[in-house]
């Protein structure tokens, strides 16, 4: 799960880890509100979940109220289209109203999982401010990486060969070394997937702030963590994966027009594959989970359905603790009630599938059967061509 940058930043505040003051604000009038209590020159940022908002013009400088009440106007409600969001772009509809520093040097600080060696990986670079992605591609060597041993938490001298490496002065490295400490209690205490700072500033009068904060949340600990499950903003999300997860279904939307609806993630990956290697491009990964009953194949399909880039549809389908029979059921009410006029590819294996495989030819209805992944992938990539939609 993903929040605000304002909510990281408040969240991170709490471990001790220091940002800069700043408020939250709806609406221009809120803004101005804010800058005149802040005093002086503050910054306005567009809170949105993507990055890259300082090149697309959704973080501007204002000296004074007047100025923060005008920009918040200009941005409040606009779209705003940064390399993170693709060209569908996000409308800003709230801001983030900051003191404005003078900043020395802008460095960059990120904790995520390593996968290869399952532990907490602590980078930093002097490369700070500007795209990462860029910097790891181009110059790897300029980025620092710290393993942690997660039972025995950073080590002093690991978060002190990291304030070395960024070059900062003697005087500075305690609190760094301080700083690296609470950001990393702060991913393991909330059970954070990534915890991104760029840019981690030093500014003119030789301070070290979070000048920009992301983190993202592991969903499958959101439990223990209701506060942080309460920030969930619903309009940052696509609308058809909210609707998945009021299901209970395992949803995710992708560009291509060849929907899936599948039982288990590795079948569904599997199926996502086959689907492309015969040529076609998957719309979505979905799995529907091992005892899916007829109501949440009904509403997988709506859920497939309800993207408009779809234009065949490959069901797969294992039945193991549900029956092909079952299955076959599901699909024809799902497509009766829903009355799609989209080819639907069936691949049935496992309990009752001759059973399921009558039930289908006999519907009525017009269901290509297949016999194995191969075939079905084939079938559908064929049809979609076709397809006039
Ligand atoms: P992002 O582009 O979405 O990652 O947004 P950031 O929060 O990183 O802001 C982009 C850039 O705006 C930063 O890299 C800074 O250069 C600049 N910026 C943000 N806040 C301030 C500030 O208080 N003072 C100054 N001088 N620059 C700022
Ligand atoms: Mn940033």
């Amino acid at each position: 799960m993903k929040i605000h940058e304002y909510q990281a930043k408040q969240i991170l505040a709490k471990f001790g880890v220091t940002t800069p003051r700043g408020e939250v604000a709806f609406n221009p009038g809120e803004a101005r509100a804010v800058a005149e209590r802040q005093g002086g020159t503050v910054v306005v940022k567009a809170q949105i979940h993507a990055g890259g908002r300082g090149k697309a013009g959704g973080v501007k400088l204002a000296r004074n109220p007047d100025e923060a009440q005008r920009i918040a106007t200009e941005l409040l409600g606009k779209k705003l289209v940064t390399i993170q969001t693709g060209p569908e772009g996000r409308v800003v509809k709230r801001l983030l109203i900051e003191e404005g520093l003078e900043v020395a040097r802008e460095l960059y600080l990120g904790l995520v999982i390593d996968r290869t060696t399952a532990r907490p990986v602590f980078m930093a670079s002097t490369e700070g401010g500007v795209e990462i992605e860029v910097v790891a591609a181009e110059h790897p060597e300029k980025i620092l990486k710290e393993f942690i041993d997660s039972a025995l938490g950073l080590q002093p001298f690991q978060a002190r060969k990291l304030a070395f490496g960024l070059g900062l002065e003697a005087k500075l490295v305690n609190e760094a070394v301080r700083f690296f400490s609470s950001l990393y209690q702060a991913m393991i205490a909330t059970d954070a997937s990534l915890v991104e700072i760029n840019p981690f500033v030093l500014t003119r009068d030789g301070r070290l702030l979070a000048l920009d904060a992301k983190m993202n949340f592991d969903d499958n600990a959101l439990y223990r963590h209701n506060d942080i499950r309460d920030l969930r903003d619903l309009g940052e999300e696509d609308p058809l994966e909210v609707k998945a997860t009021n299901y209970s279904l395992n949803y995710i939307r992708l560009d291509g027009n060849v929907g899936c609806m599948v039982n288990g993630a590795g079948l569904a990956m599997a199926t996502m594959d086959i689907i492309q290697y015969a040529g076609g491009r998957p719309a979505n990964f979905l799995d529907v989970g091992g005892g899916a009953n007829e109501e949440q194949v009904r509403h997988g399909f709506e859920i497939i359905l309800s993207d408009a880039n779809v234009c065949a549809v490959l069901i797969n389908i294992f039945g193991g603790i549900m029956r092909c029979d079952i299955v076959a059921h599901g699909v024809i009410a799902a497509v009766k009630s829903l009355g799609t006029k989209v080819p639907v590819v069936v691949r049935l294996k496992g309990t009752n599938v001759e059973l399921g495989q009558q039930i289908l030819r006999e519907s009525g209805m017009n269901f290509t059967v297949a016999d194995d992944m191969k075939d079905a992938a084939e079938k559908v990539v064929a049809l979609g061509r076709e397809s006039p939609h």
